[in-house]
């Protein structure tokens, strides 16, 4: 034998004896439950074996039961995020998890309980962590029987490792870190980590639900070198997936094997398996950009402002924030409908509140409440959504304006578009569409016009006292002319042509669709007629035109009723 390949033998031979040493007896012994797929791997067979329904309902059959092709998408997940922070010139397949590392659960708290039921015996051992930290991991201790062991964060944060090996005796069978941690936000530092895991002889579980926002690559790397080692990954927060309850274990394929034959034979539905596996594909780098950003810019701006006394340093999507009185703020912003979360009663985070990074607009409002503006009230808005196999709408209005509109739908000059329709109607708007782009802007364009009528019709029917009638021809280069009538009948007259088929990525032929379907869906009277040479120019006119006329029609003021120019007054 080669002196390597014999270390290595020996290695496996040592992890094989620890992990027989620590496992519940109970559980090594287990013989799981055996699922009639597992078995067999034909491909076309007649499946005769799980008395499931033949016929075809779309789900009947039961899913995969090792998720495999999530465990793929989620090593190819995991590697990206990795891979960053890894020098290059190393292979990036040398940091690819593989199937038998990962156990895909529902969200990592499937993880935890089954973790603390495979190692722990109840009523005689116990777990170690940090305090404050997550409180999944005391609840689970809790219902297994199993006792807690906690250490106090210094005050700035990090912790002895010293002094947490020593809370451990032989009962101890595994420490949970949770890095970033919550709720305090920051990293724990590597090489203390490191230094637990090489000397305690449980299982180390790093618990690493907010890593994507923190610049490091986290503990993946290491679950070939540390038997012991654990790493939590959850879809739940950057991977904006929280509703399908899918959260991921790493580590070495035996601890792996364990989760697998004490987990729920299908522990994953397949329409889960499926969203997950879109989702990571799918997934839009720009939004966790974009979120570390507005938290750098929540925590500059929240240093500055008044009442604030310390901004921690936040290493993930949130910031926990020490004020003079976090009992009033929490109040003045439930006010305001800015539901935060008061961690005040949590040792060592007396006076703070954890506030989660938000939308552009949402942490705006957040600051504007916090500096004293007497902000109006998010509650005060008409929400709507509407989820479809093609598209997935979510729109808030506020009629009486006075907010920042933020409009995501994907379609860069379609949100030009509606963004005139906010300026220019004095509404402000939040709209966020994702939808099947791929194919073309149809059915996103479709179905805003669908949510964002319905909204209207709403915000229309509680209006008491308007003008009802709206007409405008805002002149520029272009000219549009827009008739409005908001008594409750849809109908719709469309005399305009474009030049060209396309303005951008934006089909023209949209621009009526738009219209026409607003129109039926907010039961509005709509005459829209346009001239203009430059497409572009002319379908911006009419959005324009649009709005004016709803803000007249909406209005009570009779002076209104004036040719506005696009320019303003003049
Ligand atoms: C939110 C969070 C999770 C996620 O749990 P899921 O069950 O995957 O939703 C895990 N750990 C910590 C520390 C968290 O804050």
């Amino acid at each position: 034998m080669k002196e390597t390949t014999k270390i290595k033998k020996s290695n496996e031979l040592k992890e094989i004896i620890w992990l027989d040493n620590i496992i519940r007896p109970n559980i090594k012994e287990l013989k799981p439950y055996s699922t009639a797929r597992d078995e067999s791997d034909l491909k076309c067979a007649v499946y005769l074996d799980a008395n499931e329904s033949p016929y075809n309902s779309g789900y009947n059959r039961y899913p995969d039961p090792h998720s495999k092709e999530l465990k793929r998408a989620a090593a190819v997940s995991i590697c990206k995020q990795v891979q960053i922070f890894i020098d290059s010139g190393v292979n990036p397949e040398h940091f690819m998890p593989k199937p038998e590392n990962i156990f895909a659960g529902n969200g990592s708290d499937e993880a935890i309980d089954l973790l603390i039921r495979i190692f722990c015996i109840p009523g005689r051992d116990n777990i170690i962590t940090l305090s404050p930290t997550y409180g999944m991991y005391k609840v689970c201790a809790s219902i297994n029987d199993i006792s807690y062991r906690e250490l106090s964060l210094e005050t700035d944060f990090s912790f002895d490792r010293e002094r947490l090996l020593k809370l451990s005796d032989k009962n101890s069978k595994i420490i949970f870190l949770c890095s970033p941690n919550n709720p305090t936000g920051n990293l724990l530092k590597k090489e203390d980590v490191i230094w637990v895991i090489e000397r305690f002889g449980g299982v180390v579980v790093v618990d690493e639900a907010y890593i994507d926002f923190a610049s490091d690559a986290g503990f993946v790397p290491m679950i070939d070198q540390y038997p012991n080692l654990v790493v939590l990954r959850t879809m739940s927060k950057a991977k904006g997936m929280a509703a399908i309850r899918v959260g991921f274990a790493l580590s070495s394929p035996k601890i792996i094997a364990f989760m697998e034959r004490v987990k729920y034979p299908y522990n994953i539905s397949r329409v889960n398996q499926e969203l997950a596996i879109r989702a990571l594909k799918e997934s839009d780098p720009t939004i966790v950009e974009t979120i570390i950003a507005e938290r750098d810019m929540l925590a500059a701006s929240l240093g500055r402002s008044t009442g604030v006394e310390r901004v921690y340093p936040s290493n993930s999507n949130f910031l926990l924030v020490k004020f003079t009185d976090a009992k009033k703020i929490y109040n003045k912003l439930l006010n305001a409908g800015i539901v935060t979360r008061d961690r005040s009663d949590v040792a060592g985070c007396s006076q703070t509140l954890r506030i989660t990074v938000g939308k552009p607009l949402e942490n705006r409002a957040l600051l504007s409440v916090i500096n004293g503006d007497s902000a109006k009230k998010f509650s005060d808005c008409i929400e709507l959504s509407r989820v479809t196999k093609e598209t997935k709408i979510q729109v808030r209005i506020y009629p009486d304006g006075g907010r920042d509109s933020e409009i995501r739908t994907g379609v860069g000059f379609f949100d030009h578009m509606l963004e005139q329709i906010s300026v220019h109607s004095g509404i402000s708007m939040d709209i966020d569409a994702c939808g099947d782009l791929k194919v073309d802007p149809h059915h996103t364009v479709e179905d805003v016009a669908i949510v964002l009528g319905e909204a209207f019709k709403r915000m229309i029917s509680a209006k008491k006292g308007y003008n009802r009638y709206g007409f405008v021809l805002p002149m520029d280069e272009s000219r549009a002319e827009v008739l409005l009538d908001l008594g409750g009948r849809a109908s719709f007259i469309w005399d305009v042509s474009f030049k060209g088929e396309r303005v951008g990525e934006f089909p023209c032929e949209m621009f009526r669709h738009f219209f026409s379907t607003l129109s039926s869906s907010a039961l509005v009277t709509l005459h829209i007629s346009a001239q203009g040479d430059n497409d572009h120019h002319k379908g911006e006119a009419i959005f324009k035109a649009f709005a004016r006329a709803l803000r007249v029609a909406l209005s009570n003021d009779v002076n209104l009723y004036q040719t506005p120019s696009s320019k303003g007054v003049i």
